[in-house]
């Protein structure tokens, strides 16, 4: 535990009984010193000054003159390295929000408070602080240049990763998601979001499209030979679908490694706007005509979307992992999921849960009528080689 002394603690709220109360209850629980404000000017000139910086705020969210959200865009003016908690007697859902922004502006919120604030809930969230949580110094991911990234896919140092897909019902393994990693001669494992979108913006993507496919299909009829059909999913761009090349390339490889359309999966999203919707349209219903499983990638985010679905003949509906993880314990979460499930299940698609991390998601999932699950919790993308050996040691029939 960390020594209490050793934290400054500022409480705002423009409350001032709020502000007797919260420091009675600091002082029980062994934070004696917490100093108080009651308006935003006042607590950032405490912040400014480096004698009196707090190392961490409660700060609540209605105040009249300042309000906490505008203090918060303050302190991210200011570098402010320390953590939040934020208070309010709003309802969750806005609480929720204000939480998320917060940590969109990169400042670590410990959590939040419903008021009345019970001392319980507070110790619950003042364990959280370490010092750490204080403005880890996040790595600054590297992009690499469209130069970089065309060496190493002509190169051979693009890799294909294998994420299993199961039955939520019986456990049983029915597929994988081809996931593609970069293995880097410097920098080692590098991930999608490092290159797909410069592959994107510069012409890139359709030989890294060809190179990942060609791999997989080979790595399917590989495992086919050896006594194991599973379905393979493989990402496509919306940048692959403008050239009706596309669906020939696609048709002649799956016939040269020998597998048959049905076990491949096409998983799409909308990474940008498309420019024209006719030929994307029309090569995704000539793949879907060829008895390729057209599959709607992140469902529910702002680019995958219900005109989408209207326009484009899918077999299988992915549900984003946003409206997966913590759906069993957050209505909000869960009022998504079923609606993105229900619409699933009306249009006659198969539905796939994304992002199931823990126990509790895949408890919740199989409460429901959803197909397919895929998670963390289920199996972290792996190379191929470590596939068989997975299989055998899940246990299966829904054993989990
Ligand atoms: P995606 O298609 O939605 O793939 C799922 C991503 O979620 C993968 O990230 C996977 O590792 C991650 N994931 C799986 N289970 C969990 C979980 O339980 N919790 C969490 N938090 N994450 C989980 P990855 O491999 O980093 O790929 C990111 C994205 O990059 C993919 O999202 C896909 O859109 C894109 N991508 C990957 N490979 C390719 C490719 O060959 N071509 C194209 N165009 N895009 C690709
Ligand atoms: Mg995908
Ligand atoms: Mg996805």
């Amino acid at each position: 535990m960390t020594d209490k002394s050793a934290i400054s603690i500022l409480v705002l709220d423009d409350d001032p009984l709020m502000l007797k109360l919260l420091s009675h209850m600091l002082a029980d629980l062994g934070f004696p010193s917490a100093i108080t404000s009651d308006n935003g000017r006042a607590a950032l000139e405490m912040v400014d000054n480096p004698a009196s910086q707090p190392d961490l705020i409660l700060l609540d969210l209605n105040m009249p003159e300042m309000d906490g959200l505008e203090f918060v865009r303050h302190l991210v003016e200011r570098h402010y390295t320390g953590s939040l908690i934020l208070i309010s007697g709003e309802d969750e859902r806005t609480l929720q929000a204000s939480a998320k922004l917060v940590q969109a502006h990169k400042l670590p919120v410990l959590g939040h408070l419903h008021k009345p604030v019970t001392p319980k809930d507070l110790a619950a969230l003042l364990l959280k602080w370490s010092p750490l949580s204080q403005s880890k110094p996040r790595s600054a991911k590297k992009i690499y240049s469209a130069d970089e990234v065309r060496a190493a896919i002509t190169g051979g140092e693009l890799i294909n990763y294998y994420q299993p897909k199961v039955e939520v019902a019986t456990g049983r393994v029915v597929g994988v998601e081809t996931l593609v990693r970069w293995q880097h001669p410097v920098d080692g494992m590098v991930f999608p979001d490092q290159f797909i979108g410069v592959a994107e913006e510069h012409g890139l993507i359709d030989d890294l499209t060809r190179v990942v496919l060609a791999g997989a299909l080979a790595q399917t009829r590989l495992w086919q030979d050896a006594g194991l059909t599973l379905q393979v999913a493989v990402n496509v761009s919306m940048d692959n679908l403008d050239s009706l090349d596309f669906v020939d390339f696609v048709a002649v490889q799956a016939a040269a490694a020998g597998v048959p359309p049905q076990q491949v999966v096409l998983e799409v999203t909308e990474s940008r706007l498309m420019r024209d919707s006719r030929t994307p349209l029309e090569i995704l219903t000539r793949l879907r005509l060829k008895r390729f499983r057209l599959s709607i990638d992140d469902f529910g985010t702002g680019h995958s979307s219900l005109a989408q679905l209207r326009d484009i003949p899918f077999d299988e509906l992915k549900i984003d992992r946003s409206f997966v993880h913590g759906a069993g314990n957050n209505s909000t979460v869960q009022a998504m999921f079923g609606a993105s499930l229900g619409l699933a299940k009306q249009l006659n698609m198969e539905a796939v849960a994304e992002g199931v991390e823990d126990q509790a998601d895949w408890d919740f999932l199989r409460t429901t009528e959803c197909d397919t699950a895929q998670g963390y919790f289920i199996a972290r993308p792996m190379p191929a080689a470590n596939l068989p050996g997975w299989i055998q040691s899940w246990p299966s029939t829904g054993a989990k």
